[in-house]
């Protein structure tokens, strides 16, 4: 069973691979004349074509299209023809060759720089460097002056001259590879150096290898043309594309043809090789695998039906009706936010909780159109904010929105923070993008705001790069970011989860604090109860994409009325009550491209009954105000 699931990854994994590229016509045009290029050169002992270097002066300089030679004779009576596919021949492996020649040697070079440092590294980088020093085409001529003319020198000329791109490119990949986890793992585990290399590195740097090969290959080919047109490549008689350019040049007012033929079958190679290495390069990027070869966009796509505009409950100051977040991933769509609704009050600090995978990361990104797109789409729904409907208002009052009115923290500040400015540039930056005023009063602000967070010594630690700060402190920097323009709802998305529980505790506190005194309204989203019982007013429960109860955190605490939010609750431990069970919810959430019809939580429920499978069930309010989502909340309760 395991072994199927296995190979069914692996088959729909491959089949993206090729999915992507076919989806770029461009590369796709591309793989089609080279293949006519390669197979007419393959065939070419097989075609009826005459001798290529048989020469016979009586039928010298031939137009194309006379008979029996289609493309016409050189200088010497040569069919061009011929000439062309053999000589197409000696191009393609001598630029084929030489470019593996200098991926092989180059990436060695790079991984063994980038991998151990030091002394091997400075050696052979100098070297490369040196090597970087000169012109390329030029240092080519100079070491093909020094070994002679002919073609296999010319092969290692340009394998030499482009062992550089490769060792740069690799190295800086393999840099990086070095300090990260799991090449401690390896060494735990007791690899050796070698196998280090080959079993944890090479595997990392092989997209970049091919990336790099599959856009120089086309350069190279025509740099070994350059080099046969110089006389300095293939010798007479044998031919290649750039020597047949060489001898046709002297007749381009003649017989321009001799010249025109194996001046566009250059062309040719070295688009069609181009636009697949470009095409390739595209798909191998893993950003892109997902969404296709588009761009993101700026703002989450929309599929909105006109008529549902403004509707609903709207007495909050951000009221969220029937949203819908789709991510279309070819064929399969995934409801990863399955028409929820809530309000948010002014003032208040609503929690949103649900196992992972629930949905309430999109719903948050939904609201202010952070959702990818593609794959994400936004299918119904509003978001009212003051009167304006977020999903439908221009994306310059948007982004006049992002970060001024409405903001958000977001879980790992180790990658939402850029790890290149101090922390204190980046304060003052989130200023200036939403206020005019001068650089230096916004750092000062900038200042005011690590105070705010409480960051000792805030002057100094402004100076700080994110990855010189612990981790709670980084989160209270990002906290600080979304303070910075005074906002009026603060998006919180499991600040806290990255962060242990001490310092969690004291995060909380901070949030809670800075809330009350400024009046904002707090969406905070966590997967943990205990979390919502310390901070939160209300509380959203969400399972499968879908709001399954609402209510206040005192009523869902003490009488949770969703068999889910029960399970939930059960989950945390309670302090001072070291008998209570935490029981873990069996089973496992439902795919969300194949949610089953009905409530979503009946296979793992133990009250189910048949009526909860089979049609959509409705998000109910009771007469206390609480909102369920379950058809057998009368036996919950009674419970
Ligand atoms: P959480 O409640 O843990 O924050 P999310 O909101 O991040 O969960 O995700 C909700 C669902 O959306 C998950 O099932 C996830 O697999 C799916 N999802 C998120 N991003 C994508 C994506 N880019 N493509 C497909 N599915 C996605
Ligand atoms: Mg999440």
């Amino acid at each position: 069973m395991t072994v199927e699931r296995k190979g069914e990854r692996k088959r729909s994994h491959r089949v993206s691979f090729f999915a992507l590229l076919l989806r770029n016509r461009l590369a796709i045009f591309g793989l089609m004349v080279l293949s006519i290029i390669v197979v007419l050169c393959l065939l070419a002992p097989l075609l009826p074509v005459t001798d290529p270097d048989k020469t016979d002066l009586a039928i010298r300089l031939q137009k194309p299209f006379t008979e029996n030679h289609w493309l016409g004779t050189d200088h010497l009576g040569r069919d061009i023809w011929s000439r062309i596919l053999w000589g197409t021949r000696v191009s393609l492996v001598v630029g084929i060759s030489a470019s593996l020649f200098a991926a092989i040697i180059g990436s060695l070079i790079g991984i063994l720089a980038g991998y151990f440092g030091g002394r091997a590294d400075n050696l052979m980088m100098r070297g490369i460097d040196m090597l970087m020093a000169f012109p390329y085409i030029l240092l080519a001529l100079a070491i093909v002056a020094v070994l002679g003319p002919g073609l296999m020198n010319a092969l290692y000329a340009i394998a030499i001259v482009n062992i550089p791109f490769f060792a740069r490119n690799v190295r800086g990949i393999a840099v990086t590879l070095k300090r990260r986890e799991f090449i401690d793992a390896a060494q735990l585990s007791g690899k050796n150096n070698l196998q280090i290399l080959f079993t944890e590195v090479l595997p990392n740097v092989l997209p970049v290898i091919v990336i790099t090969l599959s856009t120089t290959i086309g350069w190279m080919i025509l740099e070994t043309a350059g080099l046969s047109f110089l006389g300095l490549g293939a010798q007479p008689p044998q031919a290649d594309l750039g020597s047949m350019l060489g001898e046709g040049r002297k007749l381009i007012i003649t017989a321009p043809h001799v010249s025109t033929i194996p001046g566009i079958m250059i062309f040719l190679i070295v688009m069609s090789i181009n636009l697949l290495g470009d095409g390739i390069r595209d798909t191998l990027d893993p950003r892109l695998k997902a969404g296709a070869l588009l761009r993101p966009a700026s703002r989450t796509q929309t599929e909105l039906p006109d008529q549902e505009s403004i509707a609903g409950n709207d007495q909050g100051i951000l009221n969220v009706n029937s949203l819908k977040t789709e991510f279309h991933t070819g064929s399969r769509i995934f409801k990863a936010v399955n028409s929820v609704d809530f309000q948010l009050y002014t003032g208040e600090c609503l929690g949103v909780v649900g196992e992972s995978g629930s949905g309430k990361s999109v719903t948050a990104l939904s609201l202010l159109g952070l959702v990818a797109s593609p794959p994400g789409k936004i299918v119904s729904g509003s978001v009212v904010f003051e009167d304006s409907d977020l999903l439908r208002i221009s994306d310059r009052q948007l982004r006049t929105l992002r970060g001024g009115r409405i903001s958000y923290i977001f879980q790992d500040p180790l990658v939402t923070l850029h790890p290149l400015y101090s922390v204190g540039e980046q304060l003052a930056e989130a200023i200036l993008c939403h206020r005019f005023m001068s650089h230096h009063s916004a750092w000062k602000e900038a200042i005011n705001l690590l105070d705010m967070v409480r960051i000792p010594n805030a002057p100094v630690r402004a100076k700080n790069y994110p990855f010189q700060l612990s981790g709670g402190m980084r989160q209270r920097v990002s906290i600080a970011m979304a303070l910075a323009n005074d906002p009026d709802i603060l998006i919180a998305d499991e600040p806290t989860t990255a962060l242990d529980v001490t310092v969690q505790a004291e995060v909380l506190r901070l949030l809670r604090e800075l809330i009350r005194g400024k009046d904002m309204s707090l969406i905070f989203i966590t997967h943990d109860f205990g979390v919502i019982g310390q901070l939160c007013d209300r509380v959203v429960v969400m399972y499968a994409g879908k709001v399954v109860e609402q209510g206040s955190v005192v009523d869902v605490l003490t009488a949770p009325h969703h068999p889910y939010t029960r399970k939930l609750i059960e989950c945390v431990p309670q302090l001072g009550n070291p008998d209570k069970k935490l029981v873990e919810i069996p089973g496992l959430p439902p795919a969300m491209d194949n949610l089953p019809d009905g409530c979503a939580f009946a296979p793992r429920c133990d009250l189910v009954q048949d009526q909860c499978r089979g049609d959509e069930i409705v998000l109910e309010t009771l007469e206390s105000g609480r909102k369920v989502r379950c058809r057998r909340v009368m036996e919950v309760v009674a419970r």
